[in-house]
């Protein structure tokens, strides 16, 4: 059977406790990024699966990434790959 696509409505699982190397950090933005919208609204623990201490934790992280303004316009995405690549 195939892996079906990742946020299927029934399952539900929290990334950080099913990947435990799965870093949790305002710098990497790459993977904050999957729990925002796309406007950086949070996305609500119902739908993305974070368990609450994850999702607490996650905030945090986010509000932290904004004011490193490495998240709050999507343009950033443009400079963070650049400051990465370097
Ligand atoms: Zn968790």
């Amino acid at each position: 059977m195939a892996f079906k696509k990742r946020f299927t409505p029934r399952k539900k699982f929290c990334r950080f406790c099913a990947d435990k190397k799965l870093p949790l950090d305002y710098k990497r933005a790459d993977i904050l990024r999957d729990f925002i919208t796309e406007r950086g609204k949070i996305i609500a623990r119902r739908i993305t699966g974070t368990c609450a201490k994850h999702q607490r934790k996650l905030t945090t992280q986010i509000k932290r990434s904004r004011q490193m303004a490495l998240l709050f316009y999507t343009t950033v995405h443009a400079t963070y790959v650049r400051k990465r690549t370097v």
